[in-house]
């Protein structure tokens, strides 16, 4: 560390940083040297080439490890790849509140402490008149919350065809656990009736729970009670119903093609007293679990001590407010880029396809070959398990090299290119690429046919 060079290093990177470099790098030949690895001449060249080793290691060792990728899956709401991206409008609303003192809890009109829930008032009121709000970090904390609020050492009763699984850790069973609620099944997997609903009501019932099968679908010899059903049980029997939405589309998405995606308001017109669904699903925001429905069982989730512990970030209301502002005004789905993308035909995607795929093959000649052919994408996240979007898919295959090796080319490449493999062949959907993007995407195909020869 004493040395010119070192020190001259330490300045530029920190000392922390270099001298954890130096440690690292002295065990590790000590090691190799202990095993007999390593002699001794080795070790001395080692030793004296470990600056130039340190150098190259900085930059891997502090290159951010969240990085954009170009989503070439045509999968638009990615759980691995962050879900939905925001428009501009909520991008900068976001950066101009983290840079400064904010009226986060601050009321600007009295001179006060103010609500921290109350900037999204004005958007919810518009969009949901005579309903109460709450924002959580995701929509498993909304669960979680509203079960813990509404059912604590009660039964909630659940169908046994909606105990689902949203992705690795957000099992209802497990989060119902949690909450503090008991789990009262009914029905079977396949079937559910009115029935089996109202015989499970008893003394102890404290909440009536529909799940929306965001992520599968029961087909074949099934029924399920309807909201509708259910939720006029529950005004009957004086139990409220909460209904998981998950997807938290606010648009009639029949029009685009995809069916069984009830929207928010579908629900809340259904009946359900309380609706939960996650921000940055179909709605297009950032992550966050709103819960929209009848003011008092609302007001009693804000009051939850837990509301404390799951409440969302200054960020994340400058975001949702952008987004809500969207909706409100009518211009969400030119807007989001969520709903752009899940609402672009396959006609659109083909003659993007078709140019891109020209200017590649323009540039890489015969090392790679191409075609564009019909479709399906999906929109992934939790949302509209069986409906494949109609698409144009770009197939690439590249001389003397497999379709995995293309792939991880593209992956490799400096903006990564996430894709899909089919039937042997590497598939690109430009559903989720943005037109910004295509010649990025254009030089990663072009490095990729490069690396071939
Ligand atoms: C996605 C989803 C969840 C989990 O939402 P997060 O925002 O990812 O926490 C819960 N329930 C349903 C029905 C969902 O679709």
């Amino acid at each position: 560390m004493e040395r010119e060079e070192t020190r001259a290093a330490a300045s530029r990177h920190g000392r922390l940083l270099v001298t954890a470099l130096v440690r690292e790098r002295l065990s590790a030949l000590r090691r190799q040297i202990r095993s007999g690895k390593l002699d001794a001449e080795t070790a001395q060249a080692e030793v004296a080439g470990l600056l130039a080793w340190v150098e190259s290691e900085v930059r891997a060792r502090t290159d951010s490890t969240i990085r954009p990728v170009i989503n070439a899956t045509g999968v638009v709401l990615h759980t691995n790849l962050g879900r939905a991206i925001l428009p501009e409008t909520a991008t900068r609303r976001m950066a101009e509140v983290a840079r400064a003192y904010t009226t986060l809890e601050y009321d600007l009109a009295r001179g006060a402490r103010g609500s921290r829930s109350s900037h999204l008032d004005r958007c919810f009121g518009l969009l949901f008149p005579g309903q109460g709000f709450h924002i959580v970090n995701n929509n498993a904390a909304a669960v979680l919350l509203a079960l813990n609020t509404l059912a604590e050492r009660k039964e909630v009763i659940v169908s046994r065809g909606e105990l689902v699984e949203i992705g690795g850790s957000f099992r209802i069973p497990d989060v119902m656990r949690k909450s503090g609620a008991i789990l009262r099944e009914v029905g079977t997997t396949n079937k559910t009736r009115l029935q089996d609903y109202e015989r499970a009501i008893g003394p102890k019932t404290g909440l009536i729970l529909k799940v929306h099968p965001s992520n599968y679908r029961i087909v074949g010899f099934t029924a399920q009670a309807t909201l509708e059903e259910v939720a006029s049980l529950g005004r009957r029997r004086k139990i409220p119903v909460l209904l998981d939405q998950g997807s938290g589309n606010l648009i009639d998405l029949t029009r685009h093609g995809i069916r069984n995606e009830p929207s928010v308001f579908d629900a809340l017109a259904g009946g359900a007293d309380v609706v939960c669904f996650s921000g940055d699903k179909m709605l297009g925001g950032p992550q966050a679990g709103l819960i929209v429905g009848r003011p008092d069982l609302v007001k009693a989730m804000k009051e939850n001590s837990l509301t404390r512990a799951l409440r969302v970030d200054k960020v994340t209301y400058a975001a949702l407010e952008a987004i809500l502002l969207e909706y409100a005004r009518g211009t969400a789905e030119a807007t989001l880029p969520a709903l752009r993308m899940v609402t672009a035909s396959r006609e659109e995607i083909e003659a993007r396809a078709r140019r891109l795929m020209e200017s590649v093959l323009a540039r890489a000649g015969d090392s790679l070959a191409m075609s564009v052919v019909p479709g399906e994408s999906l929109s992934g996240g939790g949302s509209a398990p069986e409906e494949g979007l109609p698409t144009s898919l770009l197939i690439v295959s590249a001389r003397g090299k497999s379709a995995r090796a293309l792939e991880s080319a593209l992956r490799g490449h400096a903006t990564p290119v996430i894709a899909r493999i089919g039937e042997g062949k590497v598939l690109l959907d430009l559903r989720t690429v943005s037109t910004e993007q295509e010649p990025v995407l254009e030089d990663a195909l072009v490095a990729a046919a490069g690396l071939t020869r």
